[in-house]
């Protein structure tokens, strides 16, 4: 393997990996790269002011999350326009275990949406951050008697998970009498997810429906629900059809189905489609330290994006005369999304400042963060986080002692043999050197802290909120 990138950016200014001169044809086999997509407002912060990224570091340490919360509001405004364009009546929860970010939700709070929560911790921060219980939709199969309780007294909308967790919201309801009927989903789960512990074949479906039907007065039936894993528009199509004699088997018994929630799932798009289409054509053992390809990757290059993805969906078949979008509004039917990586698109960069560029008997070089995989997730499901890093260096000019271009693999700071930020190796133009920051873009979605820890003693890595006003004008605040 060889490496073909031209040296181009030089000092104090961001040389993205995948920038360079990158000629495919010089050689079939060099990896393709994958520059982040990133919003224009975070291009530019990231772009004009690499040296206040250096003092954040410095003030915050490493690694420092940096959330963006007004891109959570553009991804609400996107999924808004194409529920409006199709006319669908619609409820958005932001689905809360995203990120842990307090200021995220509060985003979501602003822009009037709902918070799907599943847990207590989760159902407070969403009250912190000012939404009603109204507001919330409470999703998981394992909730707690006094999580259960909570919902109730609050009047959340309540997705039963189970025949077993409705006997229990029952016995639970009888116990605290809560002021005002309790609203509830029932979740399906589709033919094709037969194996599954979540949601409920139509057979329990059905005998749920029965028991909602004696217990009116105190349970309001809204709907159904179902959260797929995957990203396809189709097995969501597919769950709707499966759901049409359900809607139609609740209605006959006197029920009357308001709401439809096709939970969450939206891909989003990090990368050009092209380059990753590119990507995994040409990737090869070689291009890994461990010498193994991931066998799964998320679909980093989907084509379609999350409000395409909503668009192909209300505009598929459902019946043999209706899309989605004409038998939901026909049916008087609210769709009801959960969004979660999708709200958080764009929502955070990380930051990782490089303490040490160590060369390898084999010739490349390992880089070493402060920082762990823990908080860049993906090599611990046995994949790759396939973003490449914008490298910012720390210095300006080169130094003669710089070599490159060199390929590199990034490792965190722990003394496990797996810690790896990336077991990919990227090509830089110039060896970074200690102290230049990696910053990986489009962390929000399951990335930055859905492992962080404190191992080794290391304190959490800290997590601040970047507004940037009208004007452009950048404001750092605590995110809490
Ligand atoms: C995780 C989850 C979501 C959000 O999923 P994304 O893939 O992040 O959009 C929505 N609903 C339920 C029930 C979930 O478990």
């Amino acid at each position: 393997m060889r490496n073909d990138l031209q040296p181009s950016g030089i000092g104090n200014e961001i040389i993205n990996i995948g920038h360079a001169n990158h000629s495919r044809s010089a050689s079939a086999h060099a990896p393709a790269l994958l520059k982040p997509i990133l919003d224009e407002a975070i291009r530019g912060f990231i772009e004009s002011s690499p040296g206040s990224l250096i003092d954040l570091a410095e003030q915050h340490g490493s690694p420092l999350n940096i959330v963006l919360p007004h891109m959570l509001k553009k991804n609400v405004q996107a999924f808004g326009r194409v529920l409006q364009a199709h006319r669908v009546r619609h409820a958005i929860y932001y689905g809360a275990k995203v990120n842990k970010s307090q200021a995220l939700v509060r985003a979501a709070v602003e822009c009037g949406i709902g918070v799907d929560v599943s847990s207590l911790h989760e159902m407070r921060d969403a009250l912190r951050a000012g939404a009603r219980m109204a507001d919330l939709c409470a999703t998981g199969p394992a909730k707690t008697s006094e999580f259960h309780a909570e919902l109730l007294a609050g009047a959340a909308l309540i997705s039963v998970d189970s025949a077993e967790e409705l006997s229990d919201l029952i016995e639970c309801s009888a116990t605290i009498a809560p002021p005002s009927r309790t609203r509830l989903l029932l979740r399906y789960r589709p033919a094709a997810s037969e194996a599954s512990r979540f949601g409920m074949g139509s057979e329990d479906m059905l005998s749920c429906l029965q028991q909602l039907v004696q217990m009116k007065d105190r349970f309001s039936f809204e709907g159904f629900h179902f959260h797929l894993s995957g990203y396809a528009v189709e097995t969501r199509v597919q769950a709707l059809r499966e759901l049409l004699p359900l809607v139609e088997n609740a209605r006959g018994l006197g029920l009357r189905p308001r709401i439809i929630d096709i939970g969450g799932g939206m891909p989003v798009r990090y990368v050009d489609s092209d380059d990753y289409d590119a990507f995994l054509q040409y990737q090869c053992k070689e291009h890994y330290r461990n010498g193994r390809v991931p066998e799964s990757f998320y679909p980093y290059g989907s084509r379609l994006d999350a409000p395409g993805w909503l668009d192909a969906l209300l505009a598929s078949p459902c019946t043999a005369s209706q899309s989605v979008a004409a038998w939901l509004n026909d049916n008087d039917l609210i769709l009801a999304l959960e969004p979660g990586r999708s709200l958080a698109d764009q929502a955070a960069i990380s930051v990782f400042r490089i303490t040490r560029v160590k060369q390898l008997a084999g010739g490349g070089h390992a880089i070493f963060v402060e920082g762990s995989s823990f908080s860049a997730c993906e090599t611990w499901f046995n994949s790759e986080f396939l973003v490449d890093p914008i490298l910012i260096s720390a210095a300006e000019g080169n130094d003669a002692t710089q070599a490159g271009p060199v390929q590199a693999y990034i490792a965190g700071h722990s003394c496990l043999d797996d810690d790896m930020i990336t077991n990919r190796l990227l090509a830089f133009e110039r060896e970074p050197r200690a102290g230049d920051l990696l910053i990986y873009a489009n962390t929000a979605g399951y990335q930055m802290d859905l492992l962080e820890n404190e191992f080794h003693r290391h304190p959490m890595p800290r997590r601040i909120v970047l507004t940037i006003d009208a004007a452009g004008r950048q404001h750092i605040s605590p995110d809490d």
